[in-house]
């Protein structure tokens, strides 16, 4: 019988997942990754130490039985901690019970273990130190380059699927053959990661199980917990402008600025100053293209496919989505690439263009969170709505987060929701003072049942 044999280029969280579906398939499996071998080799995981992590994600792993393994390093987070100008504390739970809760993980700890499980099958090879630069989409020949030889050699499996990630060579070469739609859209904000440590013991010095947010308008602060005891803070902030990374660019100014701002969180941030000139300042990009595939050749998964904002938690989840709609159409028809490829693009496409909108949307809802007093009271009306029609009225972050339904479902919702809320509200101040008859006949003609 004719060996199946499929070359993924990144052996990142997408990359690595795959690899273990595929293998699961029958399928023999290389990946050649550019970076060394991090279980052997301390290098930083790249782009944000820990992630949210919830019921898509977990979803797939499960579906190679990894999820249980995964849960034990990773920190439930049961709501948002919302930390005001002058310290007040409010925690918004993210649902209305404690299994709606999103976990945070370590990426490293994720990726390793997800690299394991795929060697695990003898079918699965990872090469690392390996770049790919190119690919020949006629052949399926992939060019690639050893970081640590500085040779470049060609391989070949007929079959490649980029996983490289947001800044994917597969990607770049597809434009080149023409007809291929692409957009890249920089928000004007960029983030930096600082660090909130461990106190004496791994003891953790601000709540553990919860996604702390210092919203402030035009910018926030949030800070996820990590296993040690350590809080990975990430700063969204303008690029540009008068408050700004640009502007912040001596130690007297951030001292101050993060003194008025973040007030409660200066004391526990001895390194500040540190972090934020060492650590890198990184821009946040939605990509979109398409299409993702050239015939029975070469894909795209992951955030290759669809680099989205963070501000959703949903990028890596998302990703992972890829994987079990990829393995669900091998499924339907077997190593026929050009079907599956075809399919699996139709299927995701509307919904991966979903979530990248949901996530710019949810930017705008986390920094507002506590500033803009409409937008509170709407969340107050929502959280009744959920309450009195829970199987019509699902919050917009709910149906994303802990709910399975396609994203695209999810936005028009979503859409009507904020329709319906809007109505509500108009010219109130107060959640006493809404027409809750009015509430469940718009619900009712607006809203069909969820399944
Ligand atoms: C600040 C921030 C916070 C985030 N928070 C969350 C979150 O809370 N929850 C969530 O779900 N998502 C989050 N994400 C998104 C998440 O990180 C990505 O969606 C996810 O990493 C995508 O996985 P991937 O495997 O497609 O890409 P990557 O994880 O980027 O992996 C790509 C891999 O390909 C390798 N590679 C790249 N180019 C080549 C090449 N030419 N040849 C060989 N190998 C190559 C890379 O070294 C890497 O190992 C966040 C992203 C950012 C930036």
């Amino acid at each position: 019988m004719k060996e199946k044999r499929i070359i993924l280029i990144g052996a990142g969280l997408a990359g690595s997942l795959l690899a273990v579906y595929l293998a699961k398939r029958g399928f023999y499996v290389d990946i050649y990754e550019r970076r060394p071998n991090m279980r052997t080799t301390k290098i930083s995981a790249g782009r944000s130490i820990n992630l949210a992590l919830s019921l898509r994600g977990l979803h797939a792993l499960q579906g190679v039985g990894l999820d249980q393994d995964i849960l034990k390093i990773a920190i439930p987070m049961k709501g948002r901690l919302i930390h005001a100008p002058e310290g007040a504390l409010n925690f918004i739970p993210y649902g209305n019970n404690d299994t709606e809760v999103i976990y945070s993980v370590s990426r490293g700890q994720l990726n390793m273990a997800m690299m394991d499980l795929a060697e695990g099958y003898d079918r699965v090879k990872i090469y690392f130190n390996k770049r790919c630069t190119g690919i020949n989409f006629t052949t399926g020949e992939a060019e690639i380059f050893d970081e640590t030889t500085g040779e470049t050699s060609c391989v070949k499996a007929g079959t490649v699927i980029g996983t490289d990630g947001s800044a994917s060579a597969i990607r770049y070469d597809m434009m080149k053959i023409g007809r291929f739609n692409y957009s890249q859209s920089y928000l004007e904000h960029g983030y930096k990661e600082l660090s909130i440590p461990a106190g004496p013991g791994g003891k953790f010095l601000i709540e553990k199980n919860a996604l702390h947010i210092w919203p402030r308008k035009t910018y926030m602060l949030i800070a996820l917990p990590n296993l040690d005891g350590s809080f990975t803070c990430t700063l969204f902030f303008p690029m540009e402008g008068g408050v700004s990374f640009a502007s912040l660019n001596t130690k007297e100014k951030v001292r101050r600025f993060f003194d008025e701002q973040f007030t409660d969180a200066v004391p526990l941030m001895p390194t500040l100053i540190e972090d934020f000139f060492s650590n890198p300042t990184s821009s946040l990009m939605t990509v979109k293209c398409f299409p993702w595939h050239v015939g029975h050749t070469a894909s795209l998964l992951g955030d290759a496919a669809h680099a989205i904002v963070p501000f959703f938690g949903q990028g890596m989840n998302c990703s992972f989505e890829d994987c079990v709609v990829l393995d669900e159409c091998v499924g339907r028809y077997g190593d026929d690439w050009e079907k599956i490829f075809s399919e699996y693009e139709a299927l995701r496409k509307i919904n991966t263009d979903a979530i990248a909108d949901l996530a710019v949307e949810n930017f705008y809802e986390m920094r507002d969170l506590v500033a803009d007093p409409a937008f509170i009271l709407k969340k107050k009306i929502e959280h009744v709505l959920e309450e009195k029609f829970p199987d019509r009225f699902v919050p917009k972050y709910s149906m994303v987060t802990f709910r399975r339904m396609p994203y695209s479902i999810a936005l028009s919702r979503g859409k009507i929701q904020d329709t319906i809320l809007s109505e509500l509200a108009f010219g109130k101040s107060n959640v006493n003072e809404i027409d809750w008859n009015k509430a469940e006949k718009l619900v009712n003609e607006k809203l069909e049942k969820l399944i």
